[in-house]
């Protein structure tokens, strides 16, 4: 018997400490004997506990998977979980881009249709939306789920209501004839969010929609203006305030080390509203740095602090055409919320956000994320497919095509994506069955190797105290 390696612990100011294994998810708050116990096993060796007392605590631990029978199993059991998520049927989950289309001309985005690169973006016709449906009927006929998650996303998807409805029509006709439960979530800039929309969305299944906010007013107003440099928080609030009662709404956004600061007045703003109460969760990411500094454009500053770029270009500085970066990234009900930690100002958002009362990721239970569900599919506006939103558009990356077509170059994508285990470079970290590696997409763009692990472990470690500190509240689940 030895202590698993997947077991992470915090001192508690008690003197206790907070033991959680990543793998089973256990927490318990454990006296110092117990922590003794689990410290002095691989030196015992055969010897069994000394009395009965140590017996039933080594009981507990080996319940709860603290303590395993040898590396060869765990290691075994953690490839299993994730030969599990991986194969994963109960449910059905599609990202459909209708639209790289943007009414919004954010500070950090090089993508979609931004005038200063010349070139429309993608608008998937209702020709190609009605295929896109019949694809998604098929794959809902194949893997036979209980449920289908729909999630809309863009560019700005309210740009392209057409073709969003009448994929969210044709699913839920033919997910209701086949017992399946259809649940549609969107992502949005808010700014053309109404509640006719929301009204025609809900008997199709609509089960939230995420609105982006990059900070208070005037960091919003300065991060996500229109393309015309007009302000866009107070019509976005109005929207929200409007819609709040029918459906639960998400907030997102993302920071920079010149913004993350100015969420906390931006939390305190949503706290007085009278829809607080109706903000089912609160979410941000960091923006992406480059992989390739010298491919970014010239740095700007915020009140004499760099800005960050969100840069998804390639090395020519031509964007990558990729779906709107202000909410890509798994989990939790959005397309991503998993990807791109900044670890500290992670840590301090989330504190923040949560002293207002509002839900947030706790910071640990974080992945493994979508792109390893093998039926999880995100489609571009031209019907491409590709592993998740993050990759959306960088047509090297397309795995196929909703036509049945693949090309040489997606199918070595297709395999690419198919053998990507990062986690497999990550040794004995404890992290693995929570972290599974990082996000593919954060390690494509901040290092150029979507195989390697990108690694954020200074953010597991303190979610991991915050998490402690909560448990640490509720009496049950101590060993003495
Ligand atoms: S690879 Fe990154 S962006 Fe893609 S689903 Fe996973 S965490 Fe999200
Ligand atoms: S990426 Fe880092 S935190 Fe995640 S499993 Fe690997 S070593 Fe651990």
């Amino acid at each position: 018997m030895k202590p698993s390696v997947f077991n992470v612990r915090v001192p508690m100011p008690s003197g206790e400490v907070f033991l959680m294994n990543t793998l089973t998810d256990a927490q318990i708050v454990a006296s110092n004997e117990v922590v003794r116990l689990l410290d002095s096993l691989e030196a015992r060796g055969a010897g069994g506990p000394a009395d009965a007392d140590e017996r039933g605590a080594l009981d507990t631990l080996v319940e709860h998977g603290f303590v395993v029978a040898n590396a060869d199993a765990e290691r075994a059991a953690l490839e299993s979980r994730f030969v599990e998520f991986r194969e994963d049927g109960s449910q059905l989950r599609v990202t459909v881009l209708t639209t790289l289309q943007c009414n919004f001309a954010c500070d950090y985005c090089y993508q979609g249709d931004h005038a200063e690169h010349g070139r429309p973006a993608e608008k998937m016709s209702l020709d190609t939306a009605g295929r896109v449906a019949a694809w998604i009927v098929g794959r809902m006929d194949e893997v036979r789920p209980g449920r289908l998650v729909l999630t809309f996303f863009g560019g700005e998807p309210l740009l392209n209501v057409p073709a969003l409805m009448l994929i969210a029509d044709e699913c839920a006709r033919h997910a209701a004839s086949r017992g399946v439960t259809q649940l549609v979530n969107v992502i949005t800039n808010g700014l053309l969010l109404t509640p006719g929309f929301v009204d025609r969305l809900l008997p199709l299944g609509l089960n939230g929609v995420k609105v982006t906010l990059d900070g208070d007013r005037e960091t919003h107003d300065r991060m996500r203006p229109l393309r015309g440099g007009q302000g866009t928080f107070d019509r976005i609030i109005e929207n929200v305030r409007r819609v709040a009662g029918k459906v639960p709404v998400s907030i997102g956004g993302n920071f920079d080390v010149a913004t993350a600061e100015r969420y906390p007045a931006l939390l305190d703003f949503l706290r007085e509203q009278d829809f607080a109460g109706r903000v089912s969760n609160v979410a941000f990411k960091p923006i992406i740095k480059p992989s390739n500094p010298q491919a970014a454009p010239p740095p700007r500053f915020i009140d004499g602090k760099p800005l960050i770029p969100l840069t998804s270009v390639d090395a020519g500085r031509q964007p990558l055409n990729g779906s709107c970066m202000s909410a890509a990234g798994a989990s939790t009900g959005s397309v991503c919320d998993s990807c791109h930690f900044a670890d500290d100002q992670m840590s301090f958002l989330r504190e923040e956000t949560r002293r207002r009362g509002f839900r947030t990721a706790d910071g640990v239970h974080m992945g493994p994320c979508e792109l390893y569900r093998r039926h999880s599919h995100t489609i571009g506006p031209d019907g491409s497919l590709y592993a998740c939103p993050g990759f959306t558009g960088d047509n090297a990356l397309s795995v196929g095509h909703i036509s049945g077509r693949r090309d040489t170059v997606q199918a070595d994508a297709a395999g690419r994506f198919e053998r990507l285990a990062p986690w497999r470079q990550c040794g004995d970290c404890s992290f693995i069955p929570v972290c599974g590696g990082g996000c593919a997409v954060a390690a494509h763009t901040e290092l150029g190797d979507m195989d390697a692990p990108s690694c954020h472990k200074r953010s597991f470690e303190s979610a991991l105290v915050s998490l402690a500190e909560e448990a640490v509240g509720d009496p049950s689940g101590r060993i003495q």
